[in-house]
C-alpha cells in the first residue's frame, strides 16, 4: 500500500469531529460486503442499504481518508473525455447515453445531499468550460453542438461574454447548467452516518486481505485480524489500489496532481455565479470557490504515480498553481493556506470500471477513475444495485463501463 496524498489537506479542517467505527472483531454475515470506505464504497453502501439489503462495509483505514479527502469536490456531468471524443471512441448513441447518465447521476447526488442529516457544502453550480487558446475554439464549438444535440443544459459564450462576467478574457466558452460543488469529506461522512443509522454495519481499521468462493457460490472475505465476512455479493470499491487484487483485468495509468486552497477572499463579485471553471487544455486547470470565500485550484498533472515529497519542489508547484489563479484574477490578494498533491488514476479509455467480474459471479467493482469520480460513484451505486437485483438490463450504460468492454480489449 503506497501513500496516496501528501500535504496540508483542507477538508478535514472543516469538520470539528467525525464519527468513528470499531474494527471487525468477530465473524459476520451479510447480503453484500463492500471493501473500501471512500466516496465509491460509501455511496454504494448507502444505496444498497436503502434498497433493503443487509450490507457490511470494511475500510482498512478511516472513512474518506484516502483519495476522497484529496478530491476538490467539483461535481460535473461533463467528463474529462469530451462528448465529441467519446462519440468517436464508442459511437454517438452510447456516448450520449453515458453523458445523460452522468447528468442523471448529478440529480441523484443532489437528492442524497438533500436527505442528509447535516450540511455538506452541496451547492448547485454552473460550469464554465473555456477554450484555452484560439486553436481550441473549433473543437469547443463542435462540443457545444454535440452537448446541445444531446439535450443537455448548455449555452455558448463568446470572448466578450466571458470578459463581461470575469476579470479575464478567453476565446470562447460553454456554460453548462446542473452541476454542483460539495465538501467531499463531509459528504461521505454524512452518507456513512445516515446509512449506519439505518442498519449499515461499518468497520474501520479492517484490512481485507483475500477472498474465497464458498461452496454454494457465496464469498468469504478474510481480514488481516483473522476474522471474516461471508456475503452473497462482494463490491470492491478500493480506489486506486486494485492491482493487488486483479491487476490482470485493470490497467489504468497513474499520475499525480496538485491542489491549492487560498485564504478567504472578501470580494468574489467578478466571478460569475461562483461557477466551476475548467478549460480545454490537457492537463487542465480547474477552479471553484468555497462557502467561506476561498478559491480551490487544481492541475499541473504529472506522469509520476507517487505524490511529490520534497518540500522545495512542492513549494514551487504550489507557487506555479497560485500564479495561474492570480493571472485569471489579478486584483485578488491571494495566498495559499492549504496545498496537497495526490495520486490520480485514469483508465485507458477515460471511462470508469463498473460491473461484475468477468470470471467471478457476484463480485463487482466500483472504480471511478478520472476527474469525475463522485459522479461515477453514483453511477456505480445504481448499476451495482441493479446487477444484484437482476434489473441491470434496463441500464443503458452497463456495457459501456463493464470490465469486459471492447475499448479495453483493443489496447
Ligand atoms: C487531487 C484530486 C482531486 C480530485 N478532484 C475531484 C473532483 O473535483 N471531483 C470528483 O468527482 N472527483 C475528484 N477526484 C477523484 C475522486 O477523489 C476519486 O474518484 C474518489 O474519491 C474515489 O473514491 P474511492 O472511494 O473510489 O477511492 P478512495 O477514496 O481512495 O477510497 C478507497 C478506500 O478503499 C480502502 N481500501 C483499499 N483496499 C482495501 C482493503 N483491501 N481492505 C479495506 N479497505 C481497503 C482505502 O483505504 C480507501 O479508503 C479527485 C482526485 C484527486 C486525487
Amino acid at each position: 500500500m503506497s501513500e496516496l496524498h501528501i500535504g496540508r489537506m483542507y477538508w478535514p479542517t472543516t469538520v470539528a469531529d467525525v464519527r468513528r467505527y470499531a474494527p471487525l472483531s468477530g465473524n459476520v454475515k451479510a447480503d453484500v460486503a463492500i471493501v473500501g470506505g471512500g466516496m465509491s464504497g460509501v455511496t454504494c453502501a448507502h444505496e444498497l442499504s436503502r434498497a433493503g439489503m443487509d450490507v457490511v462495509l470494511a475500510e482498512r483505514g478511516e472513512i474518506a481518508g484516502e483519495s476522497t479527502t484529496a478530491s476538490t469536490g467539483l461535481l460535473q456531468f461533463c467528463n474529462d473525455i469530451m462528448l465529441t471524443d467519446l462519440s468517436n471512441q464508442i459511437g454517438k448513441h452510447p456516448a450520449r447515453m453515458f453523458y445523460k447518465a452522468c447528468r442523471d447521476a448529478m440529480e441523484q447526488l443532489a437528492a442524497i445531499a438533500d436527505s442528509l442529516p447535516y450540511e455538506i457544502g452541496f451547492k448547485r453550480r454552473s460550469s464554465l468550460y473555456y477554450a484555452s487558446s484560439e486553436q481550441d475554439l473549433p473543437k469547443l464549438k463542435e462540443e457545444f453542438d454535440a452537448l446541445s444535440a444531446c439535450g443537455l443544459d448548455v449555452a455558448y459564450w463568446t470572448g466578450d461574454d466571458v470578459a463581461k462576467q470575469f476579470p479575464f478574457r478567453k476565446p470562447g466558452a460553454i456554460l453548462t447548467g446542473g452541476d454542483a460543488e460539495v465538501n467531499p469529506f463531509r459528504f461521505v461522512h454524512a452518507i456513512a452516518e445516515s446509512a449506519f443509522e439505518q442498519g449499515l454495519r461499518i468497520y474501520e481499521g479492517t484490512d481485507i486481505t483475500s477472498r474465497e468462493t464458498l461452496q454454494g457460490g457465496s464469498h468469504r472475505l478474510h481480514a488481516s485480524s483473522g476474522h471474516h465476512i461471508d456475503a452473497e455479493h462482494v463490491v470492491y470499491a478500493v480506489g486506486y489500489e486494485p492491482e493487488s487484487l486483479r491487476g490482470r483485468l485493470i490497467k489504468p495509468s497513474f499520475g499525480r496532481t496538485f491542489v491549492i486552497v487560498t485564504d478567504k477572499q472578501r470580494d468574489l463579485s467578478r466571478w460569475h455565479d461562483r461557477c466551476l471553471l475548467w478549460e480545454t487544455a490537457r492537463p487542465y486547470l480547474y477552479l471553484r470557490t468555497t462557502d467561506d470565500g476561498r478559491i480551490i485550484a487544481g492541475g499541473l498533472d504529472e506522469a509520476v504515480r507517487e505524490p511529490l515529497l520534497g518540500g522545495q519542489s512542492r513549494q514551487s508547484h504550489n507557487e506555479k498553481l497560485l500564479s495561474r489563479v492570480q493571472a485569471l484574477f489579478p486584483d485578488l490578494p491571494l495566498t495559499a493556506d492549504f496545498a496537497w498533491n495526490a495520486t490520480f488514476g485514469e483508465s485507458q479509455d477515460n471511462l470508469p470500471f463498473i460491473g461484475e467480474d468477468p470470471d467471478w459471479p457476484n463480485v463487482y467493482y466500483s472504480l471511478g477513475y478520472g476527474g469525475n469520480g463522485t459522479v461515477y460513484s453514483m453511477l456505480a451505486a445504481t448499476l451495482i444495485g441493479q446487477l444484484i437485483d437482476g434489473t441491470a438490463d434496463r441500464n443503458p450504460i452497463k456495457d459501456i463501463v463493464s470490465l469486459s468492454r471492447a475499448t479495453l480489449k483493443e489496447r
